[in-house]
């Protein structure tokens, strides 16, 4: 059936402004990097991009290498754009990212114009778009000079075919060299992409948080759930239907220490204190801080959604709460 989007899709999410650019973006993000490939049912995908353009997130993040196979996840979501969400492409924000290792031979990752440039072609071809709203650049690379990959990002911009660009996985003192030679390109560098969870603060001891913050960029998180520890999925063991079952790349069965397991009940106790799932709260931990722009969420299916989304409403942390769930995450 021909999908339409809903009438109310505009009503309960909230959108922040993209650190000082003119970009609003919504507090939940949907991230394809799991559920999108070709192991994947497409008609789960299409439900899922469904249920969340309907509640409000305009915001769909890819990235060349995402799959498996690598590249999958562009082309389902592509096939997704054409046959249904493409009609409302103005709504979109679609962004996608070159970085890692995507093809063979010397031109296929890290960080020269030469993998950055024909990984964006790649990329709008298998989305079947003209451009993507922001392209980044996915991982520092200490080998190729920071103005060549700036410099490539800016031809990005330069020549329609993104119309921001972002940074994912720096560190503050490389955002910050990084930004200064882009705003010298007059470059629209707008946003970070960086894990941050609960559990995982690099960004706060890396620089990158604060960085973001004097400098006014945006800043997404990604697994903000930490792929899913942070809600009560693995409370009871291990589902068959769990990332850790039904994937097993990233998230392994050996990351749910008896420590972990500890610290993700104690967790679950104090956000059910509150009335929340720990999923809500994990999420509303981070979109209380005022350099988080967006939480980009994965989700294995929709009602996943929906849930995360009541994340934007959750309750203000006491101090207490904020200290006690510090003392939690370094057990
Ligand atoms: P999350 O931490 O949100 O983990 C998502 C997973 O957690 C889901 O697939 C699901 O797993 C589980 N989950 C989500 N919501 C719930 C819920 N309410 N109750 C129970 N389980 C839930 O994020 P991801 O790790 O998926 O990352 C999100 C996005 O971030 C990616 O899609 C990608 O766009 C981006 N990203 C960027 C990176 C970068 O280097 N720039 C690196 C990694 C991610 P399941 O049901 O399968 O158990």
């Amino acid at each position: 059936m021909m999908y339409v989007a809903s009438k109310e899709r505009y009503t309960t999410m909230e959108y922040n402004r993209c650190g000082d650019s003119g970009l609003m973006l919504p507090k939940v993000s949907l991230g394809l990097w799991h559920n999108f490939g070709d192991t994947s049912k497409f008609e789960n995908m299409r439900q899922l991009c469904f249920t969340a353009f309907d509640n409000g997130i305009t915001q769909f993040d890819l990235a060349n290498n995402y799959g498996p196979e690598p590249g999958s996840a562009e082309i389902n979501f592509g096939r997704i754009l054409k046959e249904a969400l493409g009609k409302y492409r103005d709504e979109l924000i679609i962004t996608t990212k070159a970085g890692y290792e995507m093809w063979d031979g010397p031109y296929g990752n890290w960080g020269s114009r030469k993998y950055l440039l024909a990984s964006l072609d790649q990329s709008l071809k298998r989305m079947g778009l003209e451009y993507v709203d922001i392209f980044y650049h996915h991982r520092m690379d200490p080998e190729t000079p920071l103005e060549e990959t700036m410099g490539a990002l800016a031809s990005a911009v330069q020549s329609g075919k993104a119309l921001y660009v972002g940074l994912s996985n720096y560190d503050g003192k490389t955002l910050s060299q990084a930004a200064s030679i882009l705003q010298e390109m007059h470059c629209p560098f707008v946003i970070n992409q960086n894990r941050y969870s609960i559990f995982d603060r690099t960004v706060e001891k890396n620089g990158l948080k604060k960085t973001t913050g004097i400098l006014k960029k945006g800043l997404i998180t990604f697994s903000p759930l930490a792929q899913g520890q942070l809600t009560d999925r693995y409370l009871n063991g291990i589902p068959e239907d769990s990332r850790i079952r039904t994937d097993g790349r990233f998230l392994k069965e050996s990351n749910l220490t008896p420590e972990r397991l500890q610290q993700i009940r104690e967790l679950n106790d104090m956000a059910a204190g509150r009335g929340e799932k720990l999923s809500e709260m994990a999420l509303g931990w981070l979109l209380a801080q005022q350099e988080v722009t967006s939480v980009l969420i994965g989700a294995s299916r929709p009602q996943q959604i929906l849930d995360n989304i009541k994340a934007i409403h959750c309750a203000p942390f006491t101090e207490e709460e904020l200290v006690r769930i510090d003392e939690i995450a370094a057990e």
